[in-house]
């Protein structure tokens, strides 16, 4: 689909000491929205940048599309640095806003329109009928914007963003109010875009969402990156899961044999059952409650508590503070 992503640099994005202070106003005191972010997405991920609302993704990516000044800090776009090279940088991301914000003047085949004709782009290089054709548009090309629900506008929007072909694009919270059968089309149409050579960023406040969609994902809390790593490694991370074995008589200390045991933690409650944390990748239930029964202690009861994927997130968030 681009032509760029043949001579592709091992970055689409290049972040160092990103800051981004938003002056004080109407009675707010100044808000350090970015606090020295370092991030560098490799090309062709689908990359998510995951963090609660108010973390600053929004701030990060509106600074990429060049709708908010950083207060410093260096950011390349596909290799161009953007106070440098500001019209390279600028051509080589699309950006699909948060907020649905179109003018309702507009018929979507007159959005595609003037936003490739913004981007230089010739009229028999332009794209309109296939874009909005392949975002399931193709009836609604000559309706008035107005007429367009939410998931279509965000389609819309998404049309817009890709009608200069550019090699990265990015989604800021792509699926907010949007119905699951629109999700699944948007995810599938996401996917092939990224197969076909677009690196793609999206943002979310959905751990689920990341894990379903991207390779790769970055965590950003109060203006700080606290992780950045491959899905599986996060995963593995906060893949944990407590087993709280109750014996007939109370534990003191851990047997050796459990105590010992690769790739689980241990401990000893306050009312001497016996804590233990472990990865669903590597034990089962089954196993661990095997090893307790061959250490000779006599299990009473057992329960289990599973960290669902938002209290691992926050408490993750936590570990970072
Ligand atoms: P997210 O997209 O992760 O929800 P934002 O980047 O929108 O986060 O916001 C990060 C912080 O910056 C928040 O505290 C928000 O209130 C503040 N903020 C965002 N935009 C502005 C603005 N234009 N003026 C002042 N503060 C802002
Ligand atoms: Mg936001």
């Amino acid at each position: 689909m681009s032509t760029a992503a043949q001579d592709a640099p091992e970055y689409a994005i290049d972040i160092r000491g990103l800051r981004k202070v938003y002056a004080a106003q109407g009675g707010e005191p100044e808000k350090e929205a970015l606090k020295g972010v370092d991030l560098a997405i490799p090309h062709g991920s689908i990359f998510g940048l995951l963090g609660p609302n108010g973390a600053g993704k929004s701030t990060l990516i509106n600074i990429l599309a060049g709708l908010v000044n950083k207060t410093s800090g260096s950011v390349r776009i596909w290799g161009f640095d953007q106070d440098a090279n500001p019209r390279m940088s600028r051509a080589s991301i699309g950006v699909v806003p948060q907020e649905l914000h179109l003018d309702p003047f507009f018929t979507p085949r007159e959005a595609m329109e003037i936003q490739a004709g913004l981007y230089g782009v010739k009229s028999g290089d332009r794209r309109t009928e296939s874009l909005l054709t392949a975002l399931g548009l193709g009836d609604k090309m000559d309706v008035g914007a107005r007429a367009l629900s939410g998931g279509m506008k965000r389609r819309l929007l998404i049309g817009k963003a890709l009608a200069h072909s550019p090699p990265v694009l990015i989604l800021d919270e792509p699926t907010a109010g949007v119905d699951i059968d629109l999700r699944r089309q948007l995810w599938d149409y996401v996917r092939k875009l990224n197969e076909s050579g677009v690196t793609i960023i999206l943002t979310t406040h959905y751990l689920e969402e990341a894990e379903e969609m991207c390779d790769r994902i970055a965590i950003i809390n109060h203006g700080t990156v606290i992780a950045n790593e491959p899905k599986t490694a996060l995963l593995d991370r906060l893949d944990r899961k407590t087993v709280t074995i109750v014996p007939i008589t109370s534990l003191t200390t851990v047997p050796n044999t459990l105590a010992t045991q690769a790739g689980i933690q241990t401990a000893i409650t306050t009312d001497g059952a016996l804590a233990i944390t472990y990865s669903r990748r590597e034990a089962s239930l089954g196993t661990l409650l095997e090893l307790t029964h061959s250490a000779g202690i006599e299990i009473r009861d057992v329960t289990t508590s599973e960290a669902g994927l938002e209290r691992v997130f926050l408490d993750l968030v936590a570990e970072a503070k």
